[in-house]
């Protein structure tokens, strides 16, 4: 599964249950809730903050908007 921030509401979606592989245009892209006007309820919705980084495993393709993951932090 790959995650990506909403252009549209900043919220972290999953791909799998965001409208982003139907997406024509990038301008469609966006998250279930701004799609459908319902969140899917699958997982908690969440702000993509500056926790979250661009995803490493992206490197060298194109796909928009880019994939996203939050660094698991070391208790310490
Ligand atoms: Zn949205």
């Amino acid at each position: 599964m790959s995650l990506f921030a909403c252009p549209h509401c900043n919220v972290v979606e999953n791909t799998a249950t965001g409208f982003f592989w139907n997406a024509k245009r990038r301008e469609e892209v966006r998250c279930s809730e701004c799609y459908s006007g319902k969140w899917h309820g699958r997982f908690p919705k969440m702000q993509a903050d500056d926790e979250w980084i661009l995803d490493d495993h992206q490197h060298g393709s194109d796909v928009w908007p880019p994939f996203i993951t939050k660094p698991i932090k070391e208790s310490s």
